[in-house]
């Protein structure tokens, strides 16, 4: 299945993708936060159900546990700044699948 995230330029240097679980079954997920739009309003931190994020030295919402995302993108739909992107990608499994 394609990815019909809409693009958008990421900045910044917090591209990671890592594996993480999703209904029981391995997917890859990129949490990007665009560090130019972030206000450290804090919404992202407090609703990541998996405690993703931490802050950086400005309050700016960092994605330091990526591994950890499920991509149900909670962060991404209530950034009141547009400023979080998240990635998901099917497994090689579930592509053959
Ligand atoms: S919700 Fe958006 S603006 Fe607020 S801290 Fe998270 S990334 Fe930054
Ligand atoms: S997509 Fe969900 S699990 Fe991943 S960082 Fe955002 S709120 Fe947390």
């Amino acid at each position: 299945m394609p990815d019909d995230t809409p693009a958008r330029p990421p900045q910044g240097d917090q591209t990671v993708t890592a594996p993480a679980k999703r209904a029981g079954r391995k997917v890859k997920a990129s949490v990007l936060v665009d560090l130019d739009l972030c206000k450290a309003c804090g919404i992202c931190i407090s609703l990541c159900p998996e405690r993703v994020f931490d802050r950086d030295e400005d309050g700016c919402a960092v994605a330091a546990r990526q591994q950890d995302c499920t991509a149900c993108r909670l962060c991404e739909w209530h950034c009141p700044d547009f400023a979080i992107e998240v990635r998901a990608e099917r497994s090689a499994a579930e592509e053959d699948a």
